[in-house]
């Protein structure tokens, strides 16, 4: 039998190949791993985490709001936006130490350097040197997509935005999905003027259609400016630092800075794919199948690469999926079924489930229950913003097969309801099922 270096090399140490590479060492394998950036991936270093940090910190600014209400009288309350930046920063320094040390745990050999395929069986590593191993995951993930727009130079992702120096007077945001969403949202409520731009005239694509319509009323009625059906021509960079942007659909706009959240796409240029003959779907996302094998059958690819839900959830499946199967004697495959997802937007939306209506267009009869209501903390806070939750039931069954909500907490109040929903449950099993009251949460046990 041929000798490899390793048994496994995993390149990218994101949520899904961190995931891999630590339990195929815990079942004994020799593996390397190599990372380009952070050890963490986008999750950890320029996704999820820091990004829920600065929803925190732009929370307070509502909270503290209402706290006149609450008797609370609190004088000369100022923002600091380079506190935040820095603390989180700090934060996700202290986290990418940990993912670092627990692969070291796991013996996982650690390249800090870029990789590609330079065979079915090999790596290149940056400095040159080749690696082999009897099976390699590609576990690359996806980078933010940018428009072939005259002056794109002077925009910003995702990438850029944990970092800015200063704090934009105003700020335009293009895209209509989560990310786009999440952040006009959070520069909004750090006083920013936030433009939120879209070529199309819908927000959160694949939403339930009332959760999407209260997010953009709300967010108009807090201030935040919608152009729908706009593109940009080119963006032209002032001496002053103001950004000109010559707009196709409205009016041209000027803001300090303007950020594109308009998608992400698979990680796989200059990835050596060719070389090693991995073929690619579409989208240009790595093919797998359930086992996530590519069609060279040592190289396999797990998470944000392969396109299927983009997710950090999903890719730390995947990758333990993947490790169980090909090195613990454990055949596992993902069920992508019921798969929560939430927009941290202000207030956040939650989602399990098909929305009502694609229960219409698959199971033909359902049944809608709404509940509609302004959250008594609103009510003596002065604040008219009301929730909305949406519960979906197969009429001929009375099994819950869509859980929607919009509303404060909505997160983590459906990350609770999802399990209810995986497993099945009717609606007669949340009728039965006591309020805990004073709650929101109990809106959803009331529905009638
Ligand atoms: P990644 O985590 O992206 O890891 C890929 C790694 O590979 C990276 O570290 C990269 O540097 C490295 N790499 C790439 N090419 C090479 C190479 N050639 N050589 C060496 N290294 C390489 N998901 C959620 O579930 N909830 C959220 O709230 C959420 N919020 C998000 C907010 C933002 C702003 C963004 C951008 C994403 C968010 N996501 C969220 C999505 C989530 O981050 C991804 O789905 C997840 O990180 C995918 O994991 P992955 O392992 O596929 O790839």
């Amino acid at each position: 039998m041929m000798k490899h270096d390793f048994d496994l090399i995993v390149i990218g140490a994101g949520s899904g190949g961190v995931r891999a590479a630590r339990v195929a060492a815990a079942h004994g394998a020799k593996v390397a791993i190599i990372e380009e950036y952070k050890v963490g991936g986008t999750c950890v270093i320029r996704g999820c985490v820091p990004k829920k940090l600065l929803i925190y910190g732009a929370h307070f600014a509502e909270d503290l709001n209402d706290a006149a209400m609450f008797g609370w009288d609190i004088p000369g309350c100022t923002f600091n936006w380079p506190v935040l930046r820095d603390n989180v920063l700090a934060e996700v320094g202290r986290l990418e130490a940990i993912y670092t040390q627990t692969l070291a745990n796991h013996e996982v050999t650690i390249f800090h350097e870029r990789g590609e395929l330079a065979g079915p069986n090999e790596v290149r590593l940056a400095s040159g040197e080749v690696r082999s191993a009897r099976i390699i995951l590609v576990a690359t993930g996806a980078r933010p997509m940018l428009p072939p727009v005259s002056g794109v130079e002077h925009a910003i992702t995702s990438n850029e935005v944990f970092h800015l120096e200063r704090l934009p007077k105003r700020i335009v945001i293009a895209g209509g999905g989560y990310i786009a969403n999440e952040f006009a949202g959070i520069f909004h409520q750090f006083g920013s003027h936030v433009t939120v731009v879209n070529r199309s005239d819908t927000i959160l694509r694949g939403y339930d259609e009332q959760l999407r319509d209260r997010l953009l009323q709300i967010s108009l009625a807090k201030g935040i400016d919608f152009k729908f059906n706009s593109t940009f021509n080119s963006i032209e960079k002032a001496e002053d630092g103001t950004l000109k942007i010559d707009m196709g659909g409205c009016d041209d706009l000027e803001a300090d800075e303007v950020l594109f959240a308009i998608g992400r796409k698979p990680n796989v240029d200059g990835l050596g794919l060719d070389a090693a003959g991995v073929a690619l779907g579409d989208k240009g996302q790595i093919k797998v199948d359930d086992d996530n094998r590519t069609n060279v059958p040592s190289i396999y690819a797990v998470g944000d690469v392969t396109d299927r839900i983009q997710l950090t959830p999903v890719a730390i499946r995947e990758g333990q999926a993947f490790a169980d199967s090909v090195f613990g004697d454990k055949p596992t495959r993902v069920d992508y079924a019921n798969v929560p997802h939430a927009v941290f937007s202000h207030p956040p939306i939650a989602s399990v489930g098909l929305t009502e209506g694609q229960a219409k267009n698959k199971l033909g009869s359902v049944r809608t229950f709404t509940s509609d209501f302004r959250p008594m903390k609103n009510v003596l806070a002065g604040r008219n913003e009301r929730s909305l939750y949406k519960i979906i039931v197969d009429e001929t069954t009375d099994v819950i097969v869509g859980l929607h909500m919009i509303g404060p907490d909505a997160p983590e109040i459906l990350q609770a309801a999802a399990i209810a929903v995986k497993a099945k449950l009717t609606k007669a099993d949340f009728d039965a099922t006591f309020a805990l009251h004073p709650t929101m949460a109990e809106e959803l046990v009331l529905m009638k």
